[in-house]
């Protein structure tokens, strides 16, 4: 994952009603002021890719986003931006095509389905997204098409308004876009839930249709759906942060750095307002934990999903207190057995059902223990599998016709090590 670069902080030119950064804008801690040479010398010591990130980046003015972009040009070969589309002009399509920035457009669909991204009042927030598709398709005409962040929510995704974010989905996929992040709505205040939020079952049917409808669009993926899939079957090693045991304390996939260089976390357990300090090491306390509680406590224990969810993001933690699964457990498992059933109506046998379960589970908490947290194809490595362990192991992957799916290196990697044994 890039280092998320915030010059601006959380400043930004809408006010969108569930930001997960709104904590942070009430409680006065909006950033603004920016050193751009510290904040590349951070990005330097990370040795990481960056995005551009906010609040919005693209208030930045012209000259300092170029400078910006010409130095992530020369030390990584590219760039992206996260953005809502709105100040995007003729002169930034220039800067992205000149400096290979990727642009990634936060947007929950047109019209009134967009209506929760607020600039204000109803006229300004309809200009605003009107403004956001010309440029959508502005990019696509100019030959960068750009990845679309949608968070589900009542305005876009009730009963009564999802055909029409479906027919808007159809719409991004005749204009070629290739990827669709779909976000379910990160609840942190009660008026939130109660104006915004859709009840699990609202969300479930969302994200059920969106799975059918990706079997007909030609270019538009949901990668939600493939990482599941992909986790089901053990291949973890290209899955996003919410599945990887994320701990809050450092969240290791965002690397956030300030306009004055400073390393800050991902927004998203930041329920205070206030950007704590990173901690040094990574820790997994929160994943053993929901390892052994039971599910009455707000844990997993039991749950045959867990290897490849873990419970969740922390940010979207029951009662906003990252020692609990995911609020949005019954979502997220209700969907691992949507494409469980598939996979198993197409011939494999996923980890959920599979004896292999078991015993990499136990080698992950054992590991956790430890401080580290390796993917799935290192638990298969483990130096202290049994020979039934392996057996069942060697099984696994040949029944699914994985082995094919990791590179020669890494599979030479197994056999020698199995071999050695
Ligand atoms: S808090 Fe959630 S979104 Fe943020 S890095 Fe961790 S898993 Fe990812
Ligand atoms: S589906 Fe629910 S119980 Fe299972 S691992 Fe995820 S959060 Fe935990």
């Amino acid at each position: 994952m890039p280092t998320e670069l915030r010059p601006l902080g959380v400043t930004c030119n809408i006010q969108c009603h569930y930001c997960y950064q709104n904590a942070q804008r009430e409680a006065g801690n909006m950033g603004g002021n920016y050193d751009i040479s510290k904040m590349l010398q951070t990005v330097d010591q990370v040795g990481m890719e960056f995005t551009l990130f906010g609040g919005e980046p693209l208030l930045l003015p012209l000259e300092d986003l170029e400078r910006i972009w010409a130095w992530g040009k020369e030390r990584f070969g590219k760039n992206s931006v996260q953005t809502n589309g709105t100040l995007i002009t003729k002169e930034h399509i220039d800067l992205f095509k000149k400096y290979n920035v990727t642009v990634g457009i936060s947007i929950d669909g047109d019209g009134e389905l967009n209506d929760v991204r607020w600039c204000g009042n109803l006229e300004k927030t309809r200009t605003a997204t009107s403004k956001t598709m010309s440029n959508i398709e502005l990019l696509c005409e100019s030959g960068i098409y750009p990845g679309i962040i949608v968070t589900l929510h009542r305005f876009n995704a009730s009963k009564s308004r999802l055909p029409r974010l479906l027919l808007w989905l159809e719409c991004l996929d005749e204009l070629e876009l290739k990827s669709c992040r779909v976000h379910l709505l990160e609840v942190e205040t009660p008026m939130q839930r109660q104006l915004l939020a859709l009840t699990a079952d609202e969300n479930i049917q969302s994200l059920l249709e969106l799975y059918r409808l990706e079997r007909e669009l030609h270019h538009l993926k949901f990668d939600i759906f493939q990482e599941m899939r992909a986790l089901l079957l053990g291949l973890d090693n290209k899955t996003t942060c919410i599945w990887n045991a994320c701990d809050p304390m450092t969240t290791r996939a965002v690397q956030g750095v300030e306009g004055d260089g400073t390393m800050s976390n991902c927004g998203r357990v930041n329920k205070d307002g206030v950007d704590f300090s990173k901690a040094s090491e990574q820790g997994y306390e929160r994943y053993i934990g929901l390892y052994y509680a039971s599910q009455e406590k707000n844990g997993c224990n039991g749950c045959r999903f867990f290897l490849m969810c873990k419970g969740q993001c922390p940010g979207t933690a029951i009662d906003n207190d990252w020692r609990n699964r995911s609020e949005q457990c019954s979502i997220w498992m209700r969907l691992f057995e949507e494409i469980e059933s598939d996979l198993i109506t197409q011939g494999y046998n996923p980890l959920s059902q599979h004896a292999v379960r078991a015993i990499l589970e136990r080698y992950l908490v054992q590991e956790w223990t430890k401080g580290a947290n390796p993917n799935l194809l290192r638990l298969f490595l483990h130096s202290s599998a049994t020979s039934y362990e392996r057996e069942v192991m060697h099984a696994y992957l040949v029944e699914n016709n994985i082995s094919h799916k990791w590179s020669q290196g890494k599979l030479a990697h197994l056999d020698h090590h199995w071999e050695g044994e």
